[in-house]
């Protein structure tokens, strides 16, 4: 098995060196990963400016740009291969519900996904790499389970996988999951630069608002890893009904000027 590795933490990430010590057990592993911290980068790709790949002593390749900058260039030339799975992490603390849309860790596997590869975005729930070679003998012990199933090659899919910080043997088996839900984020913070300028820095992520039991928020706060497939097409579905009613309501409304209901 041919096992692609990323991550959204940065290449000398701890959650990353401990990912690719439990899987090249038993895989063909490369590691294509970020130089800098990319945390909330989603699916970003640098179109911009030029990427360098640069190999580090232990093997490891790093690129100046994003996590799906690096699986997208690992995956259109730079492998020179197929990779039969797309594997990302382990995060520096959890991505449940909101948190997936702005993940660097899931775009990293999503953009695996996008080219056909089953992909698998690897979290810890606590930021501080407690327990890290627990979570990375868990994500080994998932990997090979998947393996024997047939489960990896034949059709992509794209998993996402939050891990909690305990000590092997207490680590609770994987329940599947929706994701749960956040309330809005926290307010932006302003500072003032040495020069006078105002500085905003953007709010920390909101309180949990949906936990409810068949959530990832609910399971690893109950110590099971939670395990959420996910999908790529953001279309409300459920809402297509009503939003059809409303463009053909639109389609014959006239056009009037806003007005103020202060006036
Ligand atoms: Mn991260």
């Amino acid at each position: 098995m041919k096992i692609l590795i990323s991550n959204d933490d940065g290449y000398q990430a701890p959650g990353l060196v401990a990912l690719y010590e439990a899987l090249k057990e038993f895989a063909e592993v490369e590691v294509i990963a970020p130089e800098q911290n990319n945390s909330a980068k989603s699916n970003a790709l640098t179109l911009h400016t030029p990427l360098y790949v640069t190999r580090a002593s232990n093997g490891f390749r790093y690129v100046n740009g994003t996590p799906a900058d690096c699986v997208h260039i690992a995956l259109t030339g730079l492998l020179g291969y197929r990779p039969d799975l797309v594997v990302s992490g382990i995060n520096n603390g959890a991505n449940m519900g909101d948190d997936t849309i702005y993940s660097g860790t899931v775009g990293a596997a999503m953009e695996g996904y996008l080219f056909g590869i089953p992909a698998l975005a690897f979290s810890q729930v606590d930021k501080n790499w407690v327990e890290i070679e627990s979570a990375a003998h868990k994500a080994r012990e998932l990997v090979l389970q998947m393996s024997s199933q047939q489960l990896i090659g034949a059709t992509p899919w794209l998993l996402n996988v939050n891990i909690p910080n305990l000590p092997f043997a207490e680590i609770g088996h994987v329940k599947l999951c929706r994701l749960g839900r956040r309330h809005a984020a926290e307010p932006v913070i302003t500072q003032m630069s040495p020069r006078g300028e105002t500085m905003y820095w953007i709010g920390a992520a909101g309180a949990v608002k949906d936990e409810a039991e068949g959530t990832d928020f609910y399971a690893t706060s109950k110590g099971f890893v939670s395990m959420t497939p996910l999908k790529v097409d953001l279309t409300d579905h459920d809402n297509l009904g009503y939003w059809a009613q409303t463009a053909s309501r639109l389609a014959s409304a006239p056009v009037q000027a806003a007005t103020s209901s202060l006036v």
